[in-house]
């Protein structure tokens, strides 16, 4: 059979599982091919133009279509496509690149464990901590605390450590794993002040140790914003009192920066916008601004210098550890982010744009609540603004909505009835303009199909 537009999609339904779909759906509706893709737009086989405000999947912060990611790969493929990093041999972008995520990370990560997912690093992590534990000769010390609605991933133990029941009830929930509530204002915070609301849900955390023993919690792990969870953004103060909570109990903290890393909170890292000092952190998506597969552990003094001193073969790894091309990509992503200044640009102007024209649709009688925190923004829809009232049927506002959105050319995800964007950091003020302006319809169709 001769494969061209007409029946890519009926090979694609005949042979391939995507991830996180429903089949039997998929089957019924069919699947969009997107062909190619520049700047900001995504481009799919019925020659419709989408603005991505969504960055691929909170990944391409750097925008589609740069040669120059291109040419470095090309160019690292003929002189080494790979040589392994087990054994004591190694390559040079993996040492240039670890060097530069020890200047650019916190202060006290200097040392960098890679993955190909986010999901590898943070099952590295969960084996690094336990035997961090087990070095300390406190081997019973192995609980990881997460939360509701946290994402790490979907391996058997980086989905256990998220917080995502539908994901845990699929055989993905292993002992030792559990979890508080989110620091969901929209949802919990009611009559309470910022303050006593991150008392309250920094509390929570405190309540789960004191629950399970301090003796036997090996860490607690949060990402800054929870991205996958609906842009949950924590009440002001909640991660310092988590920090204190953490060091009161001696629990390692672990930051999972795979969506806020790399620029899109306007600093290199959340934690260096919220005073964050993990013991280790997660980085994956924007290392390499999805161009190629490529994550990282960075490992903290604490950890790193137990591993060095006392912690004999660490037996661990993956045979694209390391991976030189994925290195160079991840280097050549990092020089384009530093030299064009896309992080300063993002916090001193399109962030301040972007979060003042979500707030015009505070007004829209479906809206229930805007936030945003940084290049990550989230438009709740509600059934009745005073209230608020949620819609009984979770998540069916926000894919009716989703759907529009798209049919009207722009790229925004729904997280239950939350509209999520996170757009690259080399968005356009024109384009914001664009996204708000294709959100709004999509929200006046929404709002006349559900009523
Ligand atoms: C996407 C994501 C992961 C998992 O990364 P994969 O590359 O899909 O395995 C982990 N943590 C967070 C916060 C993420 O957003």
């Amino acid at each position: 059979m001769e494969l061209d537009n007409s029946n890519y999609e009926s090979i694609l339904l005949n042979h391939h599982l995507p991830p996180f779909t429903n089949y039997k759906d998929l089957n019924q509706n069919g699947v969009r091919i997107i062909s190619n893709a520049s700047g900001n737009y995504i481009y799919d086989n019925d020659n419709n133009k989408i603005l991505d405000a969504m960055a691929g999947l909170w990944c391409v912060n750097i925008g589609y279509g740069r040669s120059e990611l291109a040419e470095i790969a090309k160019e690292q493929m003929l002189k080494l496509p790979y040589y392994n990093s087990f054994f004591k041999t190694n390559n040079i972008p993996t040492a240039e690149l670890s060097h530069k995520l020890a200047q650019i990370t916190p202060k006290g990560l200097n040392h960098t464990f890679f993955a190909n997912s986010g999901s590898e690093a943070n099952d590295t992590i969960i084996r690094m901590v336990r035997h961090y534990w087990c070095l300390d000769g406190q081997p019973q010390k192995r609980i990881i605390i997460g939360r509701e609605y946290g994402y790490h991933g979907s391996t058997i133990m980086s989905a256990s450590m998220g917080g995502m029941v539908d994901m845990h009830k699929q055989s993905a929930k292993e002992k030792d794993f559990y979890h508080i509530p989110a620091p969901y204002s929209f949802k919990y915070q009611g009559n309470q002040s910022v303050e006593l609301f991150s008392e309250t849900a920094s509390g929570w955390l405190e309540e789960k140790i004191l629950e399970l023993g301090a003796q036997n919690i090996a860490a607690f792990v949060a990402e800054p914003i929870q991205g996958a969870g609906g842009v949950i953004i924590p009440p002001e103060g909640y991660f310092n009192h988590i920090q204190k909570i953490c060091k009161k109990y001696d629990i390692l903290f672990i930051v999972d920066e795979v969506i806020t890393g790399f620029g899109r909170t306007g600093k290199w890292f959340a934690s260096d916008k919220m005073y964050l000092e993990p013991d280790m952190m997660t980085l994956a998506k924007g290392l390499t601004s999805g161009y190629i597969p490529m994550s990282a552990v960075m490992v903290g003094e604490r950890v790193s210098s137990k591993f060095i001193k006392e912690g004999g073969e660490f037996n661990h790894g993956f045979t694209y550890s390391g991976h030189p091309v994925a290195a160079a990509v991840a280097l050549e992503n990092l020089k384009i982010i530093e030299n064009e200044k896309l992080i300063q640009n993002a916090d001193n102007d399109i962030i301040p744009y972007l979060s003042s024209k979500i707030k015009t649709l505070d007004d829209h009688p479906l809206v229930g609540e805007t936030r945003t925190f940084g290049m990550l923004g989230c438009v709740e829809l509600v059934k009745e603004k005073s209230g608020p009232e949620f819609f009984q049927n979770t998540g069916e506002a926000g894919a009716i909505c989703r759907d529009f959105c798209i049919k009207n050319g722009l790229m925004m995800r729904a997280v239950r009835d939350g509209m999520i964007m996170s757009p690259s950091l080399t968005i356009s003020k024109n384009e914001i303009d664009e996204i708000f302006n294709k959100l709004k319809i999509s929200l006046d169709q929404t709002f006349q199909k559900l009523n």
